[in-house]
């Protein structure tokens, strides 16, 4: 096959992912993606015609050599392209599965033009699972010790890429968390039959095994101040990596009732703290016969997905239309194959409570969707009439903003008006000096590929300026509370 022509390959159906059907999923937590077969592997990588100038390595933030790691699959070589994928990902088994590849590597990958993309993020999935299962993965050499000291502040997927990139540079690391355990969102956020946790606590593990010292139950800001570590504990320079965890309401009437939560919470009640086993774990979690989940977008469709699974009817309320939804395309696509209600242009108003402040009904106004605006974009619009429904628990998945904590305890930190922390676009450096940040925290809520992109940044810079190769700068860091944290701009760097 390895001499096929461009056109032959492009004529190759795309290989479908084999998933567990909606009505045996919906009642376990079970993966839904199966994953490939080696020969659906093989086969799907036959489909990349190796581009010269590759436009898909461009759409990754971490810049994976993918025609390289495809062409391994399709000879067959599966450890070797694991290999190749961890050259620049840390983190290929999760990025393989929650990554948004339609908007990144897919989005730019010639043979999407005519029909479906090459399936990077399925194969990429495919090279680490067969790395796991196989036990083919070989530890990387850490270089002489640099006698530097750098802590880490998270175990998110910036924080975590932010330790193995430092790590590989041969300093020593120190990750401070302030749950029990590492993984960030990963854990407490992404469902299980997204992202199982075996995957996330096997790269901790690696971490661990490199050397990296993991602090979990300690909030930085709260516990030990900036100031605290890089004084009273001699680290030569931080890494913010806290993410943004601090969720957003409607400010409509009712949402201090019982049975109310920010998905955030939800979530992490769910996941981290197993609160769906209760009495046996000691979190409990209102879980209402109907559950009313408010926005469309990741975090979204987890609620509603999760919610379902606990064996309750659920419904999605939606300012827009689904052509407008967030989450990632395969994501509502999966959701609308579990049985759940969707209304969408419904805008919620109000949540309406009994007596004793439990929640009884929400109450929405209809919407419509405005002509074009001159960036073509089509405004929801209230149609004057309100519908309501009964529900006894409401999730509101609206986004986060970043976590406060460390700016409001060290005025040296620089944000803008939405707390997002500044950083020179370039070094990731921070307005303190010692002090870099990356993920969340400097994006607002966005992705782990993107968060990891940002804190490979940060590492590369923070290891030159250990090492002297580079001065403190920071006087391209905008002054202007209005100016935007960081933006992915189509292409990494
Ligand atoms: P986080 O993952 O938030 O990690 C930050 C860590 O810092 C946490 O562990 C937190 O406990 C810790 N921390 C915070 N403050 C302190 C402190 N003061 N001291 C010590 N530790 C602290 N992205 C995708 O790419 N694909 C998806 O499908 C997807 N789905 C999502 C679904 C949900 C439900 C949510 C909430 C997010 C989803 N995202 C998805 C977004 C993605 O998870 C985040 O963009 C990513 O995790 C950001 O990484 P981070 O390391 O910056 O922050
Ligand atoms: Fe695509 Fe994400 Fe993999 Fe990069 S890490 S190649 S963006 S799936
Ligand atoms: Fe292969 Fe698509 Fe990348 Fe071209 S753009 S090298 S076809 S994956």
């Amino acid at each position: 096959m390895a001499g096929l022509n461009s056109k032959e390959r492009m004529a190759i159906p795309f290989v479908h992912m084999p998933l567990n059907p909606g009505e045996k999923r919906i009642h376990n937590f079970d993966e839904v993606p199966i994953g490939y077969t080696a020969e659906q592997a093989m086969q799907e990588a036959r489909r990349c015609i190796q581009c010269k100038k590759p436009g898909c390595i461009g759409g990754c933030p971490v810049g994976i050599n993918i025609p390289a790691f495809l062409e391994l699959i399709e000879e067959g070589k599966f450890a070797e392209a694991a290999k190749k994928i961890r050259e620049t990902n840390f983190l290929p088994a999760a990025c393989g599965r929650v990554c948004p590849q339609d908007k990144q590597c897919q989005a730019v990958c010639v043979v999407g033009k005519k029909g479906d993309a090459v399936g990077i993020g399925n194969l990429e999935r495919f090279a680490a699972d067969w790395e796991r299962t196989h036990g083919t993965f070989t530890a990387p050499v850490i270089p002489a010790p640099t006698g530097k000291r750098v802590a880490v502040i998270g175990s998110g997927p910036a924080g975590l890429t932010a330790a193995y990139e430092l790590r590989m540079r041969g300093h020593e690391v120190v990750v401070f968390e302030a749950f029990h355990r590492g993984g960030g969102v990963m854990v407490y956020g992404i469902p299980r039959f997204r992202l199982p946790l075996e995957i996330i606590d096997e790269d901790i593990k690696m971490l661990e095994n490199m050397g990296v010292q993991f602090v979990y139950d300690m909030i930085i800001g709260n516990v030990l101040s900036l100031d605290d570590l890089l004084v009273n504990e001699k680290f030569d320079a931080l890494f913010i990596g806290t993410g943004a965890g601090l969720p957003k309401m409607l400010g409509i009437p009712g949402e201090n009732s019982n049975g109310v939560y920010s998905a955030n919470e939800y979530l992490t009640r769910i996941y981290l703290m197993q609160a769906s086993h209760f009495p046996r774990y000691t979190t409990p979690i209102e879980q209402g016969k109907r559950v009313g989940v408010i926005g469309a977008g990741n975090t979204a469709m987890d609620t509603l997905r999760t919610a379902k699974r606990l064996g309750s009817e659920v419904t999605c309320y939606y300012r827009r239309t689904r052509d407008e939804a967030p989450a990632r395309t395969e994501e509502v696509e999966h959701a609308e194959q579990e049985f759940l209600n969707w209304k969408w242009l419904h805008n919620p108003v109000e949540i309406i409570a009994d007596a004793n402040n439990n929640v009884k009904a929400i109450k929405c106004e209809k919407m419509k969707l405005s002509d074009p605006d001159s960036s073509g974009r089509r405004k929801p619009v209230g149609t004057g009439e309100f519908v309501t429904d009964e529900i006894d628990t409401i999730v509101f998945s609206l986004g986060c903003d970043v976590n406060p904590i460390i700016p409001a305890t060290d005025k040296e930190i620089r944000i803008n008006k939405w707390g997002i922390v500044m950083v020179d676009k370039d070094t990731n450096m921070t307005t303190k000096e010692k002090v870099f940040a990356g993920g969340d925290v400097v994006t607002g809520g966005s992705t782990v590929i993107l968060a990891m992109g940002q804190a490979k940044t940060a590492a590369l810079n923070m290891h030159k300026y250990l090492m002297g190769e580079i001065k403190w700068d920071i006087s391209k860091i905008s002054t202007d509370p209005n100016a935007s944290g960081i933006v992915w701009e189509g292409k990494n760097k």
